[in-house]
């Protein structure tokens, strides 16, 4: 049996064993699905990118520039497809093997694979807000009319205010109750399944503590170290991937009867 196979039976008897199992995912879940994570060194271009562009006050200050590197974004974004291990997610949710998927990512590409349960904590780039009068858009109305030269595209409800993408921007607050529902889904939890995160950034590095505090387990799955390893009850240091692939095919044959 080699190490991966033996590592997707380790995985799968623990989350089957599980009585509540979550799963915490970040960017390293979507890079396989071609979404650049910006954050981390070595992705080309977008390591020159300034990281004030998408923050609150760059936006604030300078709102077209957000939305020429939007526009660059864009087709990168909206032909990325969810991979093996959003479709992993989906099932053992489908399975009622996990209670729900807490993401950093603003993708969406939880919901495309077919998870039902997902808890945003950045936000997400599916909808823009009026930053007038809260009215909400699609971000492909919006890119569409970006893309026909309305740069800053602005809100048509209103008086014409800024409409800004309902992702949490660098600078920005965490949407209060998406991260309260998320925290109260881990203390009932028993096994919090990482996925892609290298559980660096803050607040959401607390939630390893929240489980281990209360006894559960913990799953890492990334290819990086995180300072939570040796905390593991399995360390999977694989491409994410490759080793959901392995496990998908696994989960269908060991539940076809
Ligand atoms: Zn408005």
């Amino acid at each position: 049996m080699s190490s991966i196979n033996s590592l997707v039976g380790d995985f799968l008897e623990l989350v089957m064993g599980a009585s509540f199992p979550v799963a915490f995912t970040g960017a390293g879940i979507s890079t396989e699905s071609g979404i650049p994570d910006y954050r981390s060194p070595g992705t080309g271009r977008w390591e020159r990118m300034d990281p004030s562009v998408v923050s609150l006050d760059g936006f604030y200050t300078d709102p077209a520039r957000y939305y020429q590197y939007a526009l660059e974004m864009y087709p990168i974004r909206s032909k990325a497809e969810p991979n093996h291990a959003h479709f992993l997610l989906a099932e053992l949710e489908a399975k009622k093997l996990v209670q729900g998927v807490i993401t950093q990512n603003v993708d969406g590409l939880h919901y495309k694979a077919g998870s039902k349960r997902v808890y945003e904590l950045h936000g997400s780039l599916r909808e823009a807000e009026c930053l007038g009068c809260g009215a909400t858009y699609s971000m492909d109305e919006i890119m569409e009319r970006a893309k026909g030269g309305e740069i800053p595209p602005l809100c048509t409800e209103c008086n014409g205010r800024l409409l800004k993408p309902k992702a949490v921007f660098f600078g920005e607050a965490l949407p209060q109750n998406t991260w309260q529902e998320a925290m109260a889904l881990v203390e009932k939890s028993d096994l919090l399944i990482v996925i892609g995160s290298s559980l660096q950034v803050s607040p959401a590095n607390s939630l390893p503590n929240v489980i281990m505090r209360s006894g559960g387990k913990l799953i890492i799955i990334n290819l990086m170290p995180t300072p939570y390893d040796e905390h593991a009850a399995i360390l999977i240091r694989e491409k994410v991937g490759e080793f959901a692939s392995v496990a998908l095919e696994t989960l269908r044959t060991s539940m076809r009867i």
